[in-house]
């Protein structure tokens, strides 16, 4: 067996650009998906697939590890950037696809799955409908609690929500007060059964991070997510020691040795890695590995296309410290047509029963991805009052 070929499938999705990837080989009708959605870097990541695939063209696609330290390893440069990294992970989430297509089994049954009866879900505020999530300001307190009854409504047990806003590295009082604010708000609307996630976006310094922390403790939220940016280490440690609420991170580390850092210095509860960033779910069953070592539970960050959700839930089903997966489903109207999933979806609690076709279980429909070609990303920029750059 071997591979003949790998595409890039282009589909525009409104906020990104899902990237699909299509690893073919020379057994009549045998092929392998993958995703390599990385919003504004489109181009890169078909050009780095494109770059990569001379490596892999005549490869056992069986070989998976043997591939994944090819692509990581030669060419001198290692594919931890975030760019090679996600072009990286669409090809192997394709070989995985293809190995478990070839055995017969869904892909959680390879790694000594499923270890759970369903995976939990979770939503954005608003589904995926980046107007909602992105751009209710979080001094509009009722917006929050209004899209926050309406993601119960819809079936959800927990959603995530943005509800701080960008802050100068220090600031005073107000933006707290108006974070805390939507919070208590949204608490108030869904109760005390409901989990609600503040995702911070990176966007606090880590002094802000704290404050904020310390803020939206009292109301008990599931997890507080990127307080400030990833590379400030030390900052996430200690923001994680000031408050009782978990702290997530993790979607913009690309690689096992920074997870390492993270997870040496106790600056996560919780590791939010994507699996379309991190090299793949070859790397990204490291992870998991080195996480359960420190009790760190799971929780893949996931807003983007079908199948980057198709892996992190095939992953979800072999991971004992996996806690729930990020979902998107009302981002484009038509995100059903493009694919055929082989897993369930029970709309009380939206809980994923498992996928009981081979591989990642999916069947991506080219036809209707032509329908929706590349177009550039809306911009999505952040401006402090006086001007200087924010972090969106
Ligand atoms: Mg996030």
């Amino acid at each position: 067996m071997k591979i003949t070929r790998i595409e890039t499938h282009v589909c525009h999705a409104r906020m990104r650009n899902w990237v699909f990837v299509k690893v073919l080989t020379d057994q009549p009708g045998l092929f392998g998906w993958g995703e390599a959605t990385l919003e504004w870097h489109t181009r890169g990541v078909v050009g780095s697939v494109e770059d990569l695939a001379p490596l892999l063209i005549g490869q056992d696609p069986s070989r998976i590890e043997y591939l994944w330290q090819m692509m990581y390893r030669q060419h001198f440069w290692h594919g931890h950037g975030i760019v090679r990294a996600t072009a990286i992970a669409g090809i192997d989430l394709a070989l995985w696809d293809i190995a478990g297509k070839v055995a017969g089994l869904p892909c959680s049954k390879l790694w000594g799955g499923p270890v759970r009866d369903y995976v939990r879900t979770y939503c954005h505020l608003g589904g995926g409908k980046m107007e909602d999530f992105y751009e209710t300001a979080a001094e509009d307190a009722q917006r929050f609690a209004d899209l926050a009854r309406k993601a119960v409504e819809d079936g959800f047990t927990a959603f995530k929500t943005m509800a701080v806003p960008p802050t100068m590295p220090i600031e005073g009082l107000k933006p707290i007060r108006a974070a805390e604010a939507a919070v208590r708000a949204m608490r108030e609307a869904v109760g005390d059964g409901i989990d609600i996630m503040v995702d911070c976006h990176a966007r606090p310094s880590p002094a802000m991070g704290l404050k904020f922390g310390q803020a939206l403790d009292p109301y008990g939220l599931y997890f507080f997510e990127e307080p400030c940016w990833p590379e400030a280490v030390e900052g996430l440690a200690a923001i994680k020691r000031a408050i009782t609420t978990p702290v997530a991170t993790g979607e913009r580390v690309t690689n096992l040795a920074a997870f390492r850092d993270l997870f040496a210095a106790g600056a996560c509860d919780i590791c939010q890695l994507d699996i379309t960033h991190c090299g793949g779910l070859t790397e990204a069953r490291r992870i998991a590995a080195l996480a359960e070592a420190y009790r760190i539970a799971l929780a893949p960050h996931n807003p983007q296309g079908p199948v980057s959700t198709a892996a992190s839930l095939e992953f979800g089903f072999s991971q004992p410290s996996y806690i729930i997966c990020e979902t998107v489903h009302a981002d484009v109207p038509w995100r059903q047509d493009v694919v055929q999933e082989g897993f369930t979806v029970e709309r009380q609690g939206r809980l994923v029963r498992p996928n009981t076709r081979p591989g990642l279980g999916i069947t991506i429909n080219e036809n209707e991805v032509k329908k929706h070609p590349f177009q550039q990303e809306i911009p999505q920029v952040v401006f402090y009052p006086d001007g200087s750059i924010g972090d969106w």
